[in-house]
Order: C-alpha cells, then sequence, then structure tokens
C-alpha cells in the first residue's frame, strides 16, 4: 500500500503564487514568450503577420542566449514570399524593436520576422507577428510548463536527421568518428598557422594565434592587430612597459587621469603610456573597436591584454612552451604554470579591469578552462604545424606523436554554446555517450563545420546522416 498521498509530486510542482502573466493585465514574461515560440505552442496553420500574410515557420531557429536576435537561423515563409533563413526577435510589444535600439543596430539586420505577445498596428522594418492569438492552449494551463521544465527541454523535433542513426552508432565507432573529426581540425589549425608562419614567421604565426585567443568571442580582431604592433618586440621591455603600449594602443587607458590620483595601477600604466603615446599616435585603436557589453568579468580585454604582457615580457615564453612539449608527462597543470609562472599579480589578481573594486577572493589571470582553449585551438596546433613543416628528415615523426597523444587525452574543456547547439542537433542534449575529452569536443565542433554548416537548419542535402547509417558500428548492415 502506497504510504504517500496520490500525486503529491505534482502538488510539489504547483507554483505558490499565481504568475503575473495570469493576474488582471499582467503580462507574461518574455522568457515564456521565447519557449512558446522554440517549442512552437502555437496553432500553426493559423499564423499572421499583423498586415495579414500567412506565417509558415519552417523552423523557429536556434535560442540564442547571448546579446542580438532571440532566435538564429529560423526559416520563415511570408505570404508569397520564398522561405527566407533569418533571426527571429521575440518581444512583448511592437515598441520594443525601437524601444531596445534594434532599429539600425548592425546586430539586428538579419532578423526577418519580429515576434511580440501583443500588438496596435504600426510600421517597422521587420514583419510583425503577434503570438497571443495563435497559442495552441490558454496561457493559464500552459503556465506551469512555461515556468519549470519548458527552458531545459529540447524539442525533439529540433535534432538534426543525423540524430538516429547517431543513437544508433555503438560507442567505440561514435569514439572513433569524434576522433578522427578531431583529427581533421587539429591538422587544418595546423595548416592555417603554417600559413601565417610563411608570411610571419613561426613566433609571429603563435603571437597571433594565442592574442586572437585571448581576445576570445568578440574581440579577436583588435586583439590580433595588437599582436602584429606589438609581437615583433617580445622580450624587449619589461611587463608593465609592454602593458602599457597593449592598453594605450588599445584605446582601454583612462583618456585622462587627474593629478590627484594615488599610485595605482591605472596611474602607473599611465605614466609610462603618457611617454610614448606621440610616437604610437597614428596606430592607437578606436575604442568602439571593442566588444565590451555584456562580457565576463573575467573575459575582459585588460585582463587579456595584461596576461598577454607577461608572455611578452619573458624572453623565455616560448623556448618554455617547446620544453613543456618534450617534458614526460605534462599536462594541463604543467601548461598552466608555463602560461601563468606567477600565480598572483599585485593588482590583476584583485581587480577585474583598472577601474574596479577590489574583489573579495584573488582571481587568477587565466584559468584551466582558458588554458584548455588556448592548448586546443592555438598551442598543439602551432607545436603539430612545426614538427610537420620539414620535408624529409626536417619532419619529426616522435613530435608529432607525442603532441597527438597530448591532444586525444586532453580532458575536456568549457561547455560554450557552439557545443551545446551542436550536442542538441546531433544528440539530441544527451551527452551520456560522448567521451569527455576535449578532442571529443573538437571533433564535434568540426562536424557542425563540416556538414550543419553547409545546410540550413532542416539539414536539407546534409550527407552526414546517410554516412553514419553506413559505418560499421551502425546498427544493422553497415559497410564503408
Ligand atoms: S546538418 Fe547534417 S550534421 Fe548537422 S544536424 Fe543536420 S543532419 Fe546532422
Amino acid at each position: 500500500m502506497p504510504r504517500l498521498p496520490a500525486n503529491f509530486y505534482a502538488g510539489w510542482r504547483r507554483p505558490a503564487e499565481p504568475a503575473p502573466a495570469l493576474q488582471e493585465g499582467g503580462l507574461p514574461p518574455e522568457r515564456w514568450l521565447q519557449q512558446v515560440w522554440r517549442h512552437q505552442r502555437l496553432r500553426r496553420a493559423e499564423l499572421r503577420t499583423l498586415d495579414g500574410r500567412p506565417v509558415r515557420v519552417l523552423h523557429p531557429g536556434f535560442w540564442n542566449r547571448e546579446p542580438g536576435p532571440d532566435f538564429r537561423q529560423a526559416v520563415v515563409q511570408i505570404g508569397t514570399e520564398p522561405p527566407r533563413t533569418g533571426d527571429v526577435e521575440i518581444d512583448l510589444a511592437v515598441g520594443g524593436w525601437q524601444g531596445h535600439r534594434h532599429a539600425g543596430n548592425p546586430a539586428y539586420s538579419g532578423v526577418i520576422l519580429h515576434v511580440v505577445w501583443d500588438a496596435t498596428p504600426a510600421s517597422f522594418a521587420p514583419p510583425v507577428m503577434v503570438l497571443r492569438p495563435f497559442l495552441d492552449t490558454p496561457l493559464a494551463e500552459l503556465t506551469p510548463w512555461l515556468d519549470g521544465e519548458a527552458e531545459s527541454i529540447w524539442p525533439a523535433e529540433l535534432s538534426g536527421q543525423c540524430c538516429a542513426p547517431l543513437q544508433a552508432l555503438d560507442a567505440e565507432t561514435l569514439a572513433e568518428l569524434l576522433h578522427q573529426a578531431a583529427e581533421v581540425r587539429l591538422q587544418r589549425k595546423a595548416a592555417e598557422l603554417a600559413a601565417r608562419a610563411r608570411l610571419q614567421g613561426w613566433n609571429g604565426a603563435l603571437w597571433e594565434g594565442l592574442f586572437a585567443a585571448l581576445g576570445y568571442k568578440h574581440n579577436v580582431w583588435p586583439c590580433r592587430r595588437l599582436a602584429e604592433l606589438i609581437a615583433p618586440r617580445a622580450g624587449s621591455e619589461n611587463a608593465a612597459t609592454f602593458e602599457a603600449q597593449l592598453l594605450g594602443l588599445a584605446g582601454l587607458l583612462p583618456v585622462e587621469l587627474p593629478r590627484s590620483t594615488g599610485a595605482t595601477h591605472a596611474r602607473k600604466l599611465w605614466d609610462i603610456w603618457w611617454r610614448e603615446r606621440d610616437s604610437w599616435a597614428d596606430l592607437a585603436l578606436p575604442l568602439s573597436l571593442w566588444h565590451l557589453a555584456g562580457i565576463r568579468p573575467a573575459n575582459h580585454p585588460q585582463r587579456r591584454l595584461a596576461l598577454a604582457a607577461q608572455w611578452l615580457a619573458d624572453g623565455e615564453f616560448i623556448p618554455r612552451l617547446e620544453r613543456w612539449l618534450t617534458q614526460p608527462g605534462a599536462g594541463e597543470k604543467e601548461l598552466l604554470n608555463v602560461l601563468l609562472p606567477d600565480a598572483e599579480h599585485p593588482f590583476w589578481s584583485h581587480h577585474w579591469t583598472l577601474r574596479s573594486k577590489p574583489v573579495t577572493q584573488p582571481q587568477p589571470l587565466l584559468g584551466a578552462a582558458r588554458a584548455t582553449d588556448l592548448a586546443m585551438n592555438v598551442i598543439l596546433p602551432w607545436l603539430f604545424a612545426r614538427a610537420s613543416a620539414g620535408r624529409g628528415s626536417g619532419r619529426n615523426p616522435e613530435l608529432l606523436a607525442t603532441i597527438r597523444q597530448r591532444h586525444f587525452a586532453w580532458p575536456a574543456g568549457e561547455d560554450n554554446s557552439a557545443l551545446k547547439l551542436a550536442r542538441q542537433r546531433l544528440f539530441g542534449g544527451s551527452t551520456r555517450r560522448l567521451p569527455r575529452t576535449a578532442a571529443a569536443q573538437q571533433g564535434l565542433l568540426q562536424i557542425t563545420r563540416d556538414f550543419c554548416g553547409q545546410t540550413d537548419p532542416l539539414c536539407s542535402g546534409c550527407r552526414f546522416p546517410e554516412l553514419v547509417r553506413a559505418l560499421p558500428g551502425a546498427s544493422g548492415v553497415g559497410s564503408l
């Protein structure tokens, strides 16, 4: 006999307070509208724009949790126009388009449909579709789901056409597939670095790659430009001078510092930059080149460039990277020691930016996640490119074997939105069967680049499912 009351679990999940949208005149939170759109909880056959044209949603797009439109790569057909691939922005009201300054913002130039909860007729750039009249279930009934699990569920119908064949693949074959895709990615990155090395030498190519990686997603280009300007002088100055030059050229030092400013780190850098800035005047980057909005404090370019300054000042930096490769058994921890020899920086361990207040817990200038990123995307490919570069006896097979061993044994790095989307499309969001290595992550990214990147969100004409089905490890009779 059951010891617990019937439906007790459903009772646990009932919201204690009525949701705001259910109160008189209340509006649903925007995140609910995103889930309605993402899961297409709509009477899809009836959808219309505000000006009355039928809307056919061939794909709702991929939910974007970063700055920019709410959904990327949707495929929508409006009226008699051919289907278009583009972004979808969700707002409570039509006025959000102007109110949130999307109009004229290049990040929103790819919006093909503006989806709102409620609207009065108005004329705006993208066609507008109102959600409210088309919900497939009254909002009151949808509320527990919208407020609960909707965000965490991956809509199965958005999975790629390769999802089923990949599920049917045995674990060994799947691991081998990812391994091979990762090998392709390693070689591709190495070839890119070798091409850069032909133009600016091996060290120049490494510096450019390292700086670009420090720029993370949004600040790759200004960081790369700084590498071109400053890296040729590596080893010729101390860290404070390199830091002042990098931040000064970047436009990331305060324009003026009042005389009353005490002996701060900014003052120290400013005093160095003040003496030099005229000689760099033509080369300084505009501040507008930097993407600073919404950036995590740990990724702020001021911190990243402070770290780069330490590397540039260390005349032994590149030789130490080379020694790390040949040191038996060296891995992640030992690389971190090369990249961050001084665990504590007198200023940057205690501040996120030049102007920020001290933090309570000391923060390293580089964490394990970023070290993995640098290893997989720059350092190991660069070492691989160099070891492959010589012809005949110049090629170093032993070193190549060591690099491969490090590359494929490296533990998985930090998750990111590209990996999440790849897992969702290819594996329906499940991670159970994926090897927990950085190389498996690289392999996954390579597959999305090679296949997802060549077609549309509907997987039109993608050969990958068919190729997976033909693998020997696919259930059924497969052959290569
Ligand atoms: S485009 Fe190809 S590889 Fe990408 S999810 Fe669709 S079927 Fe899979």
